[in-house]
């Protein structure tokens, strides 16, 4: 077999994604990772789909997220179906409560903004959320209904994206580190591992937390992404049931078909130390059980870490870059899970055809060399 046309770098769910994409239109691909794919951020997540939680008002990263989050029964119908893996996918929605005077400020105004753009939202009263979610406590003083809001096992799509790529003849090779992206005359030609040297037309870097670890041709390609650690404790839950997830100001709580309810989160910035502490899974479960007193009561099933990778400016890091045929698809921070039908479909359109049919201008590489000009020039 001869070198692939796409080499991508990370078996996370962003890179695992661009790789079905592009194989499903014929184009040859090999994808590695330094261990066992998707046991990273994409293992560590919640699985939320909730667009209208993320984003501080309109723009270019709203459309984007809501994308995603519309191409994704699609993309989920697709997956089970060449996999043959089944995806739990609930459309329940969401509830947001407030729980304090500002929490409540925010949610009005989150609330306004969104209606303001035509975006799908409703107030709910206290009594009112007490009635979806009765063991919910009753010192809260209302909160949102998002019913765009998702949420899926994301760790199921894993495996089916696992068996798709196995099915479609995609190369896999697990245990195989990238270290620098060979560069020609400003031209990508290839990957140096662990295991050698690869040669190869175009290289995606997908590597999550890890793509500024790489070694690069130039400083001004290296992303600038960071990891930023979240712990996450897995209960299981034995009261009355409700179909929705719960966010709030001291952390969210998501119900799994498994019976299993996900308790996050916590925010750190440690380097790329995964552990889980005790200070982290004391603030989640005062956190949930500040929400739904019961929780006390429920036996804890695991606690874990990821690491999200966040660049500078808290957006994704998508496209080309100035080095010809390197590609990035990284930074998705805390929406890798709900940005991948997306960036899978931006990659792939951008590979193919050189050109993406959302517009990426925001998302690209080169803003920050933009965004540096604009302030000399300012200046
Ligand atoms: C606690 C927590 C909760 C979250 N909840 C949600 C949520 O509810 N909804 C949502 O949308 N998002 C959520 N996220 C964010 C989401 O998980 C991430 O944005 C997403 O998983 C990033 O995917 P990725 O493939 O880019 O990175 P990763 O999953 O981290 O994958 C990167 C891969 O690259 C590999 N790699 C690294 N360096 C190299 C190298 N040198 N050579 C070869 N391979 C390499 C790694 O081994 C890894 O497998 C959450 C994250 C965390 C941590």
């Amino acid at each position: 077999m001869g070198s692939p046309d796409v080499l991508i770098i990370g078996g996370g769910i962003i890179g695992l994604s661009i790789a079905r994409r592009l194989a499903m239109d014929g184009v040859s691909v090999e994808i590695f990772d330094r261990q066992q794919p998707g046991m990273e951020a994409s293992w560590a997540a919640a699985g939320m789909l909730a667009p209208q939680m993320e984003v501080e008002g309109p723009g270019p990263f709203l459309d984007l997220c809501l994308w995603s989050r519309d191409l994704y029964l699609d993309f989920v119908k697709g997956l089970q179906e060449d996999s043959g893996i089944s995806i739990p996918y609930n459309a329940e929605g969401m509830v947001s409560i407030a729980l304090t005077e500002e929490d409540e400020t925010g949610l009005r105004e989150r609330y306004a903004w969104q209606k303001r753009a035509g975006l799908p939202v409703e107030w709910l009263s206290a009594p009112a959320i007490r009635e979806r979610v009765p063991t919910v406590t009753s010192d809260l003083r209302g909160g949102l209904f998002f019913p765009g809001h998702h949420r899926l096992d994301h760790r199921q799509i894993i495996r089916a994206l696992l068996v798709d790529l196995q099915k479609r003849g995609v190369k896999t090779s697990w245990g195989v580190a990238a270290h620098s992206i060979l560069v020609q005359r400003s031209k990508a030609i290839g990957v140096e591992t662990s295991q050698g040297s690869r040669c190869v037309g175009k290289v995606v870097v997908a590597a999550g937390s890890w793509s500024s670890q790489l070694q690069y041709p130039n400083e001004e390609i290296r992303p600038k992404v960071r990891p930023i650690r979240g712990q996450v404790v897995s209960v299981e839950y034995r009261g009355a049931p409700f179909p929705y997830s719960l966010f709030s100001s001291v952390g969210y709580l998501v119900p799994r078909s498994d019976g299993q309810m996900l308790l996050g989160t916590t925010v750190e910035e440690v380097g790329y130390d995964k552990s889980t502490t005790v200070s982290g899974i004391q603030k989640i479960l005062s956190g949930a059980m500040r929400l739904i007193p019961s929780i006390s009561d429920c036996s804890i099933t695991e606690a874990w870490a990821g690491l999200r990778p966040r660049s500078d400016d808290f957006l994704p890091v998508l496209g080309a870059s100035s080095v010809e045929n390197l590609y990035f698809a990284t930074g998705h921070f805390r929406n890798g899970i709900l940005l991948t039908p997306a960036t899978a479909e931006i990659l792939g359109e951008l590979i193919r055809m050189g050109r993406s049919s959302f517009p990426i201008e925001t998302f690209q590489m080169d803003r920050w060399r933009r965004h540096a000009l604009a302030s000399r020039i300012a200046l």
